[in-house]
């Protein structure tokens, strides 16, 4: 925890990482050493964690990274939180984030625009991008994130990390904040393989708080690291491995096959013909949710509030016009449109049929394969500032890791490699439905 803290005093002005550090962290370091010297054994006893600013920690500010919760303290833990109290770990602070977890580059940030630890210059990716810088500058050695449509394995990526979405409904999302709530799931990011099963162990398991949550056996995750690979199939989809893509990126992936090749693993090519409309899908699904789980910041109970407005609906107008930033109003926008009556069969009920096709190329595919190889993202992280006045641009970022949020599978992104400008870059394996065991395998198998 000491180290941490000295890593977040001297390198945060800098990195713009966290909202806020937990002031308690040294004290309650010293109360797991004395637990500790007691004989207490908890798998994560004493471990400082980074924690993204849109879960609820009690008593510590949930912000979203947003003017409209910059005033707000958690009455209440999350799950997640719960859980990784009673493995003995110690919150060290709240990560920034993009607003609301809208963006892949951590800077529609209402404030601490985080830079990429590597060239900080650069963006660590988004929205978990705070998440990610922390573990990569080594101011937590793991972080909670959540994974919309990448938001965990993107900045894993541009950071050098481990990022993990776990299959959507294994980690609860009591306490959560709610962007698109049929695809938002938790998971860890983590320097290994290793580390991010262990998280898992701690984070994993129904709960009653949250009614999508599934009652399933779960399974030791840590038993699956460096479990032998021998006659894995490995599928390598024809629609991630185009012509345009980066040959930096291309090689480097390819490098992490070969090793899951030698190993005994079984490659071969298969096909996710609807690959090509995910982003379209994926956008129209996840503002149509976000429009109505945003509904709630009104100015009346815990948000900000504008001042002087003269009547109801000039304080929620003013309201949420000041406590919202761009990209969040135009999610809401689009959110609306695509929901309202006329368009609701054109867009949003259309997006869900192709959503079903999505997720049947997975099953399809999974009939036959075990794991899945792609690459994580088209390039690796980019300069601060560049993609900001394209929205579209900003969104052909998830290109490679929405897909996974629509079928429910998990998904995760290991480091597999640098640039030739010595950026990392991220190898991304999918898994089937509960298949983080395997993930684990093969991920542990490239490291
Ligand atoms: N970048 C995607 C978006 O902006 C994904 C975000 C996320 O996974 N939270 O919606």
């Amino acid at each position: 925890v000491e180290a941490c803290l000295e890593n977040i005093r001297t390198k945060d002005d800098q990195l713009q990482v966290f909202n806020q550090v937990n002031e308690q962290a040294l004290a309650e370091a010293t109360s797991a050493d004395k637990r500790r010297s007691l004989g207490e054994k908890l798998p994560l006893l004493g471990i400082p964690i980074a924690v993204k600013d849109n879960i609820n920690v009690k008593g510590l500010a949930t912000t979203c990274s947003s003017r409209m919760l910059a005033n707000y303290t958690a009455i209440y833990d999350a799950t997640v939180a719960t859980r990784l109290r009673e493995a003995g770990a110690i919150v060290i602070g709240k990560a920034s984030m993009d607003e609301f977890a809208m963006g892949s580059s951590n800077q529609t940030a209402f404030q601490k625009q985080t830079r990429n630890p590597w060239d900080p210059t650069r963006v660590p990716g988004g929205s978990s991008g705070g998440s990610a810088a922390a573990v990569a500058a080594r101011m937590a050695p793991a972080a909670l994130g959540s994974d919309t449509g990448g938001s965990i394995r993107q900045p894993a990526a541009f950071c050098g990390v481990v990022g993990l979405k776990p299959t959507y409904g294994t980690v609860s999302r009591f306490g959560l904040v709610a962007f698109a709530s049929s695809l938002d799931q938790i998971g860890p990011i983590t320097h290994s393989v290793a580390d991010a099963a262990l998280m898992l162990n701690v984070i994993a398991g129904h709960d009653h708080n949250d009614s999508t949550s599934l009652a399933f056996d779960k399974p030791d995750y840590t038993s699956c690291v460096g479990k032998d690979i021998a006659g894995l199939r490995v599928g390598l989809p024809r629609e991630y491995f185009i012509e345009g893509l980066n040959p930096t990126i291309r090689r480097q992936v390819m490098a992490g096959v070969e090793a899951l090749k030698e190993q005994g693993a079984i490659v071969k090519e298969i096909s996710l013909p609807h690959t090509d409309y995910a982003v379209a899908t994926y956008y129209i699904i996840a503002t149509a949710e976000a429009s109505s789980n945003l509904a709630r910041y009104d100015g009346v109970r815990y948000t900000h509030r504008s001042e002087g407005a003269t009547d109801l609906i000039d304080m929620y107008t003013t309201t949420r016009s000041q406590g919202f930033g761009p990209e969040v109003k135009r999610r809401i926008m689009l959110g609306t449109y695509v929901l309202s009556s006329g368009y609701y069969d054109a867009y949003y009920r259309k997006a869900q049929k192709v959503r079903t096709l999505i997720a049947r190329d997975f099953q399809q595919a999974f009939s036959d394969v075990d794991v899945i190889v792609t690459p994580t993202t088209p390039s690796t992280a980019f300069a601060c500032g560049e993609k900001n006045t394209s929205p579209l641009d900003m969104y052909l970022e998830d290109i490679f890791t929405l897909s996974c949020n629509l079928a429910g599978i998990p998904g995760m992104s290991i480091p597999c490699g640098l640039d030739e400008k010595g950026l990392p870059i991220g190898l991304q394996l999918y898994g089937r439905h509960f298949g983080e065991g395997d993930l684990i395998r093969a991920g542990s198998a490239i490291e």
